[in-house]
């Protein structure tokens, strides 16, 4: 899942991204209001995480900017304690949720849990498909009952693939929402990732659940 942090204070910024990228989600952090806007309505990020006090462009002008272009993601707006008609402003303006500064990151992280899991039909906190589980609150994979364990890359990819079940995924779309904007196209990276998550997935399974659509990309489905 990916996200872009919208936070002109270095320290926060960089503090929210450490604690993001720990927990496997891929993340851009832009400083700039004009050009969180800009990166908000060009790529298609799982959340956007907005300061209201920004330089050149208000968040509350990112906010509206973003719904007025019909984009839904969910935004989560981060606002200084004293500063309640903003947050209600801002959630007017289309904003899911909001976060007093300062905060503690394990509220931020399971506020975000719970924006990715709205709209999705899946049962609380646990992704399934056969054998295989996905609890984003933990990370903990398990198959057949066996925990497996993954890196974070790994993770990401599998999560993704989990919210995604039964779809076509292209590697423009793959890498979209599991790599941030450092990510290479040139390279071969989601096909070696993808093998190994086969490795630690379906090997010894006789049930394959990571299957590859010719000429389109990667679907997570049971045969
Ligand atoms: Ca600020």
């Amino acid at each position: 899942m990916r996200i872009l942090v919208i936070e002109d204070e270095t320290k926060v910024g960089c503090f929210i991204r450490r604690a993001l990228e720990e927990e496997s989600y891929a993340v851009d952090l832009c400083e700039d209001g004009a050009k969180g806007l800009e990166m908000a309505l060009h790529t298609n990020y799982d959340i956007l995480i907005v300061d209201l006090m920004l330089p050149s462009l208000p968040g509350l002008e990112i906010l509206r900017g973003v719904r007025q272009a019909r984009i839904q993601t969910p935004i989560l707006i981060l606002t200084a304690q004293s500063q309640v008609d903003q947050r209600v402003k801002g959630l007017d303006a289309g904003a899911d949720d909001y976060l007093t500064k300062p905060f503690a990151i394990d509220e931020l992280l399971a506020r975000i849990r719970a924006l990715l899991r709205r709209g999705s039909t899946e049962s609380p906190g646990v992704l399934q498909i056969d054998d295989l589980t996905l609890t984003p609150a933990t990370r903990e994979v398990t198959r057949g009952g066996q925990r497996i364990d993954l890196t974070l890359k790994e993770y990401a990819l599998l999560e993704y693939l989990m919210r995604h079940t039964g779809r076509v995924l292209t590697r423009p779309m793959i890498s979209e929402h599991v790599w941030n904007q450092d990510f290479d196209t040139f390279t071969n990276v989601i096909d070696v990732y993808v093998n190994y998550l086969r490795n630690k997935i379906d090997r010894g399974h006789s049930k394959k659940l990571i299957h590859t659509i010719r000429g389109s990309g990667y679907m997570l489905k049971v045969d």
